[in-house]
């Protein structure tokens, strides 16, 4: 059988991912049960969630908001009247027998999501963003199940890409990006191990230069970005070695076993007609006025895929740099507070002294950037006195523990320890003169070709000046009085 790597050179891979992100809310989506997570089972219910008849939903405005906030941050068109629809199954998660969600009328369609790749931004088209409710969740303890309605009726919004991601690789980066971006529009924690962001993802094959897609399969609920990799690779592997047999592709659904590190089919793939979509009487339809649009516009942050660039354009930041710092909005706040107190060419050194000691100090304590003791106005001070050589680099580190650590302002501590850097040339020239003079011997074996000895005058000289010697210029008039 032909290799994998072989087989890729001739077959390309299509994804497409249908994202479930639950939407940050007090209370579920169409009755007052509160959406705490972690609540004892069935605690959270009321006799809508359990599908009582006779019961009403009544929309909740507030997930309204929070998905407009991403239909605009995606760029997608956004219904002014969208619908619910029923989309019926029967499982026991779910008593009323029927998912209210969005069928043909979804709030948002046509957006993009600009993903995060190595050094690039690629975007991805979004067929449409709708809004539906959570199922329960069922656990099976031998023959035995559990049903915990908790989670029914939580809000949900369904991100649906169209099938142009090509790597499992693209695949992680753009739930990556989306759960950046959802934590951002702080409309969700996206916690993946609450099941907070949750993606199924559809996986076929196409020979290079072919238009038309392959036939598909669906891989379901995955819920880690390794999980998403993982699963998708397998797939890809799994149905080229199938094509390569001779086999071919079944559209059907699959479930992927993480601990196995393989997939299962779990049923043949149900058609839209299957669960008898219809809108729901109970609803009316979902009206946004141009007031509401226009406050969600206004509020609306610059997005993580626009810093990143900004960030490598105007403070000329390295990919990695900028990307670790849009990584979390509240790192990227903290920067753009830094170089607004700073403005000029200290943005590298500003993110490096970030990224390195602020990142450092406040993992060793276990606190967000957002609880950070140092703000960031002071670090950017910090940053000044280095760049400009009041101070080393060795001594500047010193002078940030104590900062952070006391609250006092750099500068303070500098005029107040003494450790301003020796950048006097005629003083330094008479100190590197007598480190030479009581050295003579090494200065002879330097002369003589013994290189090594160089970093020895170096230390003499730091040791003499309490390590406040400017290193530069030390290091410059060294090398003229020892002759080479
Ligand atoms: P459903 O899965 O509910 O039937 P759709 O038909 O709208 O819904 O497709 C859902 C997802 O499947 C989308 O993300 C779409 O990009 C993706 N998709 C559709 N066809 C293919 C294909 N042949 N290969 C890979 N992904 C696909
Ligand atoms: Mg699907």
């Amino acid at each position: 059988m032909a290799e994998l790597a072989q087989l890729l050179e001739d077959w390309e891979p299509v994804i497409g991912l249908e994202v479930h992100v639950q939407l940050a809310t007090a209370t579920k989506i169409f009755s007052p049960s509160a959406t705490t997570f972690g609540a004892p089972a069935n605690s959270l219910t009321d006799p809508l969630v359990m599908g009582m008849p006779g019961t009403l939903p009544v929309f909740n405005r507030s997930v309204l908001e929070l998905a407009l906030r991403l239909g605009v941050a995606t760029g997608s068109q956004i219904r002014s009247k969208s619908r619910f629809a029923r989309k019926h199954y029967f499982y026991p998660d779910q008593p009323k027998g029927y998912q209210i969600s969005q069928f043909d009328e979804p709030l948002c369609e046509n957006g993009h999501i600009d993903v995060i790749l190595a050094g690039a931004v690629k975007r991805v088209k979004l067929e449409r963003i709708h809004l539906e409710e959570d199922a329960g969740k069922n656990t099976h303890v031998g023959a035995v199940s559990h049903v915990d309605l908790n989670r029914a009726g939580v809000p949900l919004v369904e991100v649906v890409t169209a099938p142009e991601l090509t790597s499992s690789e693209e695949a992680a980066e753009f739930m990556r990006s989306l759960h950046r971006l959802v934590r951002w529009l702080e409309i969700s924690e996206a916690d993946m191990e609450k099941g907070q962001l949750r993606c199924d993802a559809n996986v076929s094959v196409r020979l290079r230069g072919e238009d038309r897609l392959g036939t598909r399969t669906e891989l379901k609920n995955i819920n880690s970005f390794k999980f998403v990799q993982n699963a998708i690779d397998h797939e890809i592997a799994r149905q080229l070695r199938l094509i390569d047999s001779g086999g071919q592709v079944q559209r059907e659904t699959r479930l992927w076993d993480a601990t196995l590190g393989q997939s299962a089919p779990m049923r043949s793939k149900e058609e839209a007609n299957d669960y008898r979509y219809f809108p729901d009487p109970d609803l009316p339809p979902l009206v946004v006025d141009g007031a509401t649009m226009a406050n969600i516009l206004r509020a609306l942050p610059e997005l993580p895929a626009a810093r990143f660039e900004r960030y490598q354009k105007m403070q000329n930041l390295s990919a990695d740099d900028a990307r670790t710092l849009v990584g979390d909005r509240a790192l990227a706040d903290y920067f753009d507070t830094a170089i607004k107190a700073r403005p000029g060419d200290t943005g590298r050194t500003i993110a490096n002294w970030m990224l390195t000691e602020l990142l450092g100090a406040l993992n060793a304590g276990g606190i967000t950037v957002a609880q950070s003791p140092m703000p960031p106005e002071r670090l950017a001070a910090l940053v000044v006195l280095v760049e400009t050589g009041v101070i080393s680099g060795k001594i500047g580190k010193e002078i940030f523990e104590e900062s952070y650590r006391t609250g006092e302002e750099p500068a303070a501590i500098v005029q107040r320890r003494g450790v301003q850097q020796i950048s006097d040339e005629p003083l330094l020239t008479a100190i590197i003169d007598s480190v030479v003079k009581r050295h003579q011997k090494q200065a002879e074996d330097y002369a003589s070709g013994k290189d090594g000895l160089f970093g020895f005058f170096v230390g003499q000289v730091m040791k003499e000046t309490q390590g406040r010697a400017n290193p530069v210029m030390a290091t410059e008039l060294l090398h003229k009085r020892l002759g080479r």
